[in-house]
């Protein structure tokens, strides 16, 4: 695209004197036809054939290969057409008369002749019988141009006016080459792709140009009104500055060597057929014996044969195209690698050998470790070309028999048969592949992937395709939260924790279908709970150390699951992250918070209710949107609504949840950075980002009163986030010793089981009207 613009303006501005040129040269002409006039534009139009030589010499040599052939074509036919307009310019200057035809002017054939060598040769990705059909069509065009001009004008003056047939002759040769020329280059300009475009138009136009220009020659040399034949042969140099135009475009042109598959347009298969037909009109108007002492018997028969051809052509073009679609359907489109569909395919054909007697089966997943990251901070281009380098790097250190496939975003997979030491050699060479780093965009960047592994051996027959491939995304997901490096073979402990990670005690049911089968069907179910709008919330409030009156409420999502009782974030959450419904749950919580909170508003309760958003939500900019809706689809201040983030939120993309943070912030929501402490706390996050609040992790907490040095860091951060102007929230306040230290450090806000778990909307309600706490500061704020 860049590489286009820059290109656009020389293409525009030869464009524009394509149009200029010729007007200024046809004004001249018409107003005095006196020979300087004819000498002059005899000159202008050598030149205009020299200047476009020189542009498609240059682009002949700045291509390459089959590109710089086609392009040395055009430069060939116009290089004719340049001397045979150079000799007529000569002999004006000399004062010489020559009668047309001569032998120059027979270069000029060499032009629409160059043209088709150009755009049969340019590799835009058409196939070789793609290319052969659009000759064929070019001729069946020809061939019927001759055939109705002939009888439509032609006849009566060649028959009638002996001493002009040679003139005759050659200038219908011009028209006929011509309509070949425009046949082909509008059928390629029908199918170019859009980086394409451009310069095929231009070949087009230029092609039309000299068609429409020759017509009319033809036309006037027919009706014998020469002079006026004078001042259509602008038109030409419309045409060559069209063709230098081509050229210029042509240096940006995007090439496929590639068979690349387009389905053919109805245009183009259906082109053919209307000069078929004319043609085959026009012979209805002559008697069967006049034809036959014609030029139409030859026309006729070469036309009937070509049209054959091209018949039998798109019948095997046909099935070639089919053949690419169904070959498109089983490669991922970007890295050529096998798809997902096929992939299990693959699985289950193995496992079925697996199952006569064969060798053991294994299926490793991979997934590349903060490949969002790539993509935001070096573009999507970076993103794509270190997917394919991935794929690469992989199939270099597989065996040749395994089956690699990118089945995801920034997963892949591989399809291992052999002895299991086989799986687990081939998956670790799979996961060391990943220390060398990969150029991407003339960078080295360091990637780590996380590797799962499941193998079905003969110890569990039963196990299936689906099993197999279910086993390795749970030992993948056991890779991706464990932060170790290396490859993670699948364990039934593994598949205990992924399901069941604070999932209470599983259901009879599931009991006895396993719990593999329960976690498809939780996945299904929770998908129906967030449609359906299922998700409950409760509510913890926020007090103020000083007054003790509530100044918040949180808001933390619940699933009341039909069988399991009321699951809790964490049971539920880690499914919602991994099949992308983190947006969903975010919409629906903040609007459901929203709701809550116009009522207690209300009621008279001017409080802010606070929403936890967690990594994805916060990379897209629909959140800001969301937001704002809600707020003023209810006749909210900004300032009823805190955003919490985590940290892992900004650990994905700085860049981009500063801008959702800082679109937030300007609306007026006040944002808190949760869990402090925790993790991958950086003090400068409090500096850099966008932010109002802090609040303590309940881990970094809960030690101060009996560990000294917990202590004096809780109270240096609390200071330190004074000093930035931030006010600090303690979460996770369980004891009257804890509250203590913290209203002694001068910490603002306070939340936790001693003032109260997180309750219904009911019970919160009745709290903030009857605070169990500080009945004097109730409604203080
Ligand atoms: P969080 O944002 O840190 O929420 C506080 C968690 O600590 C809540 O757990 C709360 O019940 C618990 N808690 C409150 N006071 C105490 C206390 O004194 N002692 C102890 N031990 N725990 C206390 P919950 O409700 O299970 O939520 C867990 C996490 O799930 C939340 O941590 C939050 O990160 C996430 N979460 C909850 N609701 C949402 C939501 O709507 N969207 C998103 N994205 N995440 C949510
Ligand atoms: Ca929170
Ligand atoms: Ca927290």
């Amino acid at each position: 695209m860049r590489q286009l613009l820059g290109n656009a303006s020389p293409v525009l501005a030869v464009v524009l004197a394509a149009v200029v040129l010729p007007a200024i040269a046809a004004v001249a002409i018409a107003h005095s036809p006196t020979a300087p006039t004819i000498a002059a534009f005899k000159i202008t139009l050598t030149l205009a054939a020299v200047s476009a030589v020189g542009a498609a010499v240059r682009t002949a040599l700045l291509s390459r290969g089959q590109a710089r052939l086609a392009w040395s074509g055009l430069a060939l036919g116009l290089g004719g057409f340049g001397v045979g307009v150079g000799v007529r310019a000569w002999d004006a200057l000399s004062g010489r008369e020559r009668v047309f035809p001569f032998e120059a002017d027979l270069l000029r054939l060499l032009l629409p002749l160059g043209g088709c060598v150009l755009v049969l040769l340019l590799p835009l990705g058409l196939g070789r019988m793609s290319r052969v059909r659009l000759l064929l069509d070019g001729l069946v065009v020809a061939g019927s141009f001759v055939i109705v001009a002939w009888i439509g004008a032609l006849e009566d003056a060649y028959r009638n006016r002996p001493g002009d047939r040679a003139l005759l002759a050659t200038s219908t040769a011009y028209p006929m080459f011509d309509a070949a020329l425009v046949t082909i280059a509008l059928l390629v300009f029908i199918r170019a792709l859009p980086g394409q475009r451009l310069t095929t138009g231009l070949i087009t136009a230029a092609s039309l140009c000299f068609a429409l220009t020759n017509d009319a020659a033809v036309s006037y040399i027919v009706a014998q009104r020469y002079s006026e034949h004078r001042v259509i042969a602008v038109g030409w140099l419309a045409g060559l500055l069209l063709f230098a135009a081509a050229a210029i475009a042509g240096r940006a042109c995007e090439y496929r060597h590639a068979f690349a598959v387009r389905p053919p347009s109805s245009a183009s298969v259906l082109l053919p057929f209307v000069p078929v037909a004319a043609a085959t009109v026009a012979t209805f108007t002559r008697e069967p014996k006049d034809l036959l002492t014609s030029p139409t018997t030859v026309a006729g028969g070469l036309l009937i044969a070509a049209f054959l051809a091209r018949q039998l052509l798109v019948v095997g073009e046909n099935r070639r195209l089919f053949a690419a679609v169904t070959d498109q359907a089983l490669r991922d489109p970007l890295t050529g690698l096998a798809n997902r569909a096929v992939f299990h395919d693959r699985v289950s054909h193995a496992m079925q050998m697996r199952n006569r007697g064969g060798v053991s089966v294994a299926v490793m997943a991979l997934d590349i470790d903060e490949f969002k990251m790539v993509n935001e901070t070096f573009g999507h281009h970076a993103g794509d070309e270190l997917l394919n380098l991935v794929g690469l790097r992989i199939l270099t250190v597989v065996r040749t028999g395994d089956t690699v496939a990118r089945v995801g975003g920034d997963e892949f997979a591989v399809l291992i048969q052999g002895d299991d030491d086989h799986s687990h050699v081939i998956a670790h060479r799979v996961a060391e592949s990943f220390d060398l780093p990969y150029a991407v965009d003339g960078q080295e960047l360091m990637v780590r992937a996380s590797v799962g592994l499941a193998v079905a051996d003969s110890d569990d027959p039963d196990v299936g395709a689906e099993e197999l491939l279910k086993r390795s995304d749970i030992a993948l997901d056991a890779a991706k939260t464990s932060r170790v490096a290396g490859v993670h073979t699948f364990t039934a402990e593994m598949e205990a924790d992924f399901f069941a990670a604070g999932i209470v005690p599983p259901t009879p049911q599931s009991a006895a279908t396993g719990a593999r089968g329960s976690a498809v069907r939780l996945l299904g179910e929770l998908r129906r709970a967030i449609d359906q709008g299922q998700l409950t919330l409760v509510y913890q409030p926020k007090l103020d150390l000083r007054t003790s009156g509530i100044v918040a409420a949180e808001a933390l999502v619940r699933w009341p699951h039909p069988e399991r009782g009321v699951l809790s974030p964490d049971a539920f959450l880690p499914l919602v992250r991994r099949h992308g419904l983190m947006g969903a749950v975010t919409d629906l919580v903040v609007r459901r918070a929203l709701d809550d909170a116009r009522v207690w508003h209300d009621a008279g309760f001017a409080i802010p209710v606070a929403v936890n958003v967690s990594a994805p939500s916060l990379g897209t900019a629909r959140l800001a949107s969301t937001v704002s809706d809600a707020l003023r689809d209810r006749g909210l201040p900004a300032s009823a609504l805190i955003v919490e983030i985590t940290e892992d939120v900004v650990l994905e993309g700085l860049e981009q949840a500063s801008r959702v943070l800082r679109d937030l912030r300007a609306k007026g929501v006040k944002i808190a950075v949760d869990d402090f402490g925790s993790g991958y706390s950086a003090l400068s996050y409090l500096r850099d980002l966008p932010i109002d609040h802090v609040k303590l992790d309940r881990r970094f907490i809960a030690p101060i009163t009996s560990d000294p040095r917990a202590a004096v860091v809780v109270r240096a951060v609390i200071n330190l986030a004074h000093e930035l102007g931030l006010a600090t929230v303690a979460e996770g306040i369980e004891d009257a010793e804890t509250l203590a230290q913290l209203r002694e450090y001068g910490c603002d806000v306070g939340q936790g089981y001693y003032f109260s778990p997180p309750v219904p909307f009911e019970r919160l309600l009745a709290m903030l009207a009857n605070p169990p706490w500080a009945p004097m500061s109730a409604k203080s704020n």
